[in-house]
């Protein structure tokens, strides 16, 4: 029940991949309630009114809080263009460097005025005390983990696993058609270069007891290096632990040989993407699916939604004898 690859909490809206996954296994209530330290003190995310009235020592009503977060913003910023620009512009500077800054500076391991607007699209605040991270329908934990669920779907007398194994683009040659989860530019052997991606380390902590109350602590300063602490027997609250485990996140720069966890996805990075895209294109017989195939973060729940999408559309075309495409989901 620890999850090795860091906290994944399932949530979505879509019945087609609740119902789906609920094959496999039962999930039991779990709601994320997020909180984070910034400047000494503990505040709730996603920041809503609570973590407004905390910060700013005030006991404001929803539309007073409005008000005056309006008063905060800096409406001088008319087309915002950068993270910065953006976030100045939704909740004013000093909620911008408690909550944002650092944070996104961190996990990013670059200024939020080098990152795109686009990357905070709404505004980021609540204005009433609902402190769940995920607003999807259904929100879940596995009751005997994910491993658990995917073993069931590999349990099928057509599926054959073999473990332990690099896939190479030559082993496709035995078969009709690959449908590849890897990445996309380790397909093709990086010839054009290495996606960009972010990595995590992660620091274990073992104890007695509790170590920090919650499931997820983020951390809003620079000064501290990681970016959140999880710990994992809160995802499991219908479990009694005398003892606690627990990983903190460290964000850096994926080398080769890492694991990598999040795209980056900024300018260089969507033209080497292009590059990909296009040689992927006039590849035949594979088709590139996932986070790591379309370089995309990706949820649980949008991925197996692609996937199950991806299974409908690809036997239509075998029964019409048509090729299948190299992306159901296109990357750019
Ligand atoms: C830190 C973190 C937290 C997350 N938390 C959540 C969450 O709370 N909720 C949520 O819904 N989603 C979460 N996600 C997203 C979730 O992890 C993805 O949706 C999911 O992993 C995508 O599945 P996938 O099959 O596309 O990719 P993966 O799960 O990455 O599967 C790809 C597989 O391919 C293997 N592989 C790669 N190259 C090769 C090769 N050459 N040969 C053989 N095998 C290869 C990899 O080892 C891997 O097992 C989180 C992601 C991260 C990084």
């Amino acid at each position: 029940m620890v999850h090795k690859y860091g906290p994944h909490i399932f949530h979505t809206d879509n019945e087609r991949v609740w119902e789906y996954l609920n094959q496999f296994t039962t999930f039991m209530p779990y709601t994320n309630r997020v909180k984070t330290t910034s400047g000494g003190k503990v505040y709730s995310l996603p920041i809503n009114l609570l973590t407004i009235n905390q910060f700013f020592g005030k006991a404001m009503s929803p539309d007073e809080a409005r008000a005056f977060i309006e008063s905060q913003a800096d409406m001088s910023i008319s087309n915002p263009e950068t993270f910065e620009e953006q976030a100045l512009r939704f909740v004013g500077p000093d909620l911008y460097e408690a909550f944002f800054k650092g944070y996104t500076q961190k996990q990013w391991g670059c200024s939020p005025t080098q990152l795109p607007a686009s990357i905070l699209k709404r505004l980021p605040l609540r204005f009433n005390y609902d402190d769940n991270y995920f607003f999807h329908k259904y929100q879940g934990m596995p009751v005997d983990g994910y491993t658990a669920i995917v073993e069931g779907i590999l349990d099928c007398p057509n599926v054959s696993v073999t473990l332990n194994h690099d896939f190479e683009k030559s082993q496709g040659k035995g078969y009709d058609h690959v449908f590849y989860s890897g990445p996309l530019d380790g397909y093709f052997g990086y010839s054009e270069g290495r996606l960009g991606y972010r990595t995590l380390d992660f620091k274990e902590i073992r104890g007695d007891g509790d170590y920090q109350g919650c499931a997820v602590m983020n951390y809003g300063d620079e000064s501290v290096a990681h970016t959140r602490i999880a710990e994992h027997k809160y995802f499991s609250p219908w479990e009694a632990h005398e003892k606690t485990v627990c990983f903190a996140e460290y964000s850096r720069a994926c080398e080769e040989g890492d694991i990598p966890y999040y795209p980056i996805r900024l300018t260089e990075e969507q033209a080497l993407l292009k590059h990909y895209v296009d040689i992927a294109s006039k590849a035949s017989n594979v088709t590139f699916m996932g986070r790591l195939g379309t370089y995309r973060y990706l949820d649980m729940d949008v991925t197996i939604a692609e996937a199950l999408s991806a299974a409908d559309q690809a036997l239509a075309l075998i029964a019409k004898k048509e090729p299948i495409p190299p992306f159901f989901t296109q990357p750019l």
